[in-house]
């Protein structure tokens, strides 16, 4: 819950910087599946929160980034759906997981103003 205040906040600082006045339409989030966070639960604190917010009718779209094995004897790289401790490649251990953690509001659309 706390995690989707505090991006409704974000966007409200972010639109009153921007100066635009029209309606939040639409919220680009990445979300890693590392993060630990939960899309659904995302998903149902805004609809919880967003009402009588400037984000009350703004379309959630999420993307969720795969986490990225690197090998280092082998140098190869899979995206993984899971963390592993070995190379798909060659079996070594001697790996390092890299993304998968993000978690950040990519970009805000808002509406155009009609001109009206
Ligand atoms: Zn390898």
């Amino acid at each position: 819950m706390s995690i989707v205040q505090a991006l409704i906040e974000q966007v409200g600082v972010e639109v009153a910087e921007s100066g635009h006045a029209g309606n939040v339409v639409a919220l680009d989030l990445i979300i890693g599946r590392l993060s630990g966070v939960h899309v659904d639960s995302i998903r149902f604190a805004f609809e919880v929160l967003s009402p009588g917010t400037l984000v009350a009718d703004a379309q959630l779209r999420i993307e969720q980034p795969r986490p990225e094995l690197s090998c280092r004897d082998c140098n190869a790289r899979h995206e993984i759906e899971e963390i592993t401790v070995e190379c798909d490649s060659c079996g070594s251990r001697n790996v390092t997981i890299e993304g998968g953690t993000e978690l950040l509001l990519q970009s805000i659309e808002m509406e155009e103003p009609d001109g009206t």
